[in-house]
């Protein structure tokens, strides 16, 4: 007979529900994975382009995205799968003096978390990168240890971990009800069930404040579209990332870089925001992002674009994500607020995650938990997010 009670019961199967899923059985405990989706990854990680990097400018970011970026660099000789690990680096790159400006003002927190970073003038940024614009660029930072995998690839990989751990995973299966008794998680309910557990784990992304309605409790976590694309395969000519963080109209920050298979993937951040659940793609994308691409390395005008896609970024005020046990219900825990780097956090998080449940967290944790507080004020956003 199927189980009806466990340690953890996990809401979602996505960038941060599966590592978490993982690194819970790992530590021994009995984990139950909700998903409405029929199998893991459906939500947002599907979408992600597949960056993962260190270089942020938050510490609780940096600390979490230094052991993700451990996890994909060692994935292959530790546990044998190829993700498609490819270190090209991040290179975000500047053609005025704002953003010179804030790199460079950037690098200093960046340097004080000891990460592989640097800024390159303008020559030696064209050694590194040749297709460049010449025109008008003053340098840019380059972190050559940050890189990109498959999202389908790591993602199927952490999931075959977290079942090989012990975790299961019920697919159709949305939460639609948490049981909270005496001010205390007591069970989560679904339309095939009821199951017992003392810890609920809300990662369910972009849907996470509707999670939240179940207990009553209202999350700052809302669903923002971004859309991607990939292009045929070339030859290699590409190596980083490349971020230009220059606005346009209609959008803010755009990136892009070459798959390890030869197809150029790429986003764009719509100015304003295009809030809501919609993840149908759009005819304004392709336009908008492929002219500003073009502009910024002409050689990009020769590749023909295969396929688009829509996903949701799930939102904060501040652009952080928000992590740790709800005040309102005892053993309700956040995992929420991804924004725009679930994929590249969620290695990281998934463990911090199993220390919380486990009540065996750090010094360093509980730095990384004070920072990303759900009851934090929000101040701002980070400036490279
Ligand atoms: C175009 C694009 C490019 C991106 N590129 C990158 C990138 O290069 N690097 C990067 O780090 N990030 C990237 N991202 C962002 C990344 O995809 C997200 O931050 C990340 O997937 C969010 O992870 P999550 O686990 O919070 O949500 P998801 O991966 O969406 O998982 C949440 C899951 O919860 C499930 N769920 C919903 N309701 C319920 C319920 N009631 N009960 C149980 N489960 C439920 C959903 O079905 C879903 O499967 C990109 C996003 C887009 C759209």
């Amino acid at each position: 007979m199927a189980r009806r009670a466990y340690d953890v019961i996990i809401l979602g199967a996505g960038s941060v529900g599966v590592p978490a899923a993982w690194a819970m059985a790992e530590s021994g405990l009995s984990v139950l994975v909700l998903e409405p989706f029929a199998s893991p990854g459906q939500g947002s990680n599907k979408a992600a382009i597949g960056g993962i990097r260190a270089t942020h400018s938050d510490p609780a970011k940096i600390r979490l995205g230094l052991r993700s970026l451990e996890i994909a660099t060692t994935w292959k000789e530790t546990y044998g799968n190829d993700i498609e690990w490819t270190a090209g680096g991040y290179s975000f790159v500047a053609y005025s003096p704002r953003e010179e400006k804030t790199l460079k003002e950037l690098l200093v927190v960046q340097k004080r978390y000891g990460l592989d970073i640097d800024w390159h003038d303008r020559d030696e940024l064209l050694e590194r990168i040749p297709p460049l614009r010449a025109d008008g660029l003053l340098g840019g930072t380059l972190s050559p240890g940050d890189g990109h995998c498959s999202p389908l690839l790591l993602g199927h990989a952490l999931y075959e971990r977290a079942t090989h751990a012990g975790a299961e995973f019920h697919f159709h299966e949305p939460a639609t009800g948490i049981d909270v008794r005496d001010g205390r998680v007591h069970a989560v309910a679904t339309p095939k069930g009821l199951y017992e557990t003392r810890v609920v784990v809300n990662a369910a992304g972009a849907w996470a404040a509707e999670v939240g309605k179940l207990i009553g409790v209202d999350h700052p976590v809302r669903p923002d579209s971004h859309e991607g694309g990939i292009t045929e395969p070339v030859a290699p000519f590409l190596r980083p990332m490349v971020v230009d963080t220059s606005p346009a109209p209609g959008s803010a920050n755009y990136y892009f870089f070459q798959l390890a298979t030869g197809q150029v993937v790429f986003c764009i951040t719509p100015s304003p925001s295009l809030w809501g659940f919609d993840r149908r793609e759009t005819s304004a994308f392709l336009p908008m992002v492929a002219g500003r691409m073009v502009r910024l390395m002409p050689t990009l005008a020769n590749l023909r674009v295969r396929r688009t896609w829509r996903g949701l970024y799930p939102m904060t005020p501040d652009g952080s994500p928000l992590v740790g046990w709800a005040r309102e219900v005892d053993g309700y825990l956040m995992a929420i607020g991804l924004c725009g780097q679930g994929f590249m956090l969620g290695p990281g998080l998934g463990e911090l995650l199993a220390r919380v449940v486990q009540g065996d967290t750090t010094a360093e944790d509980d730095e990384v938990l004070e920072l990303l507080s759900p009851y934090r004020v929000f101040k701002g956003e980070e400036a490279l997010k």
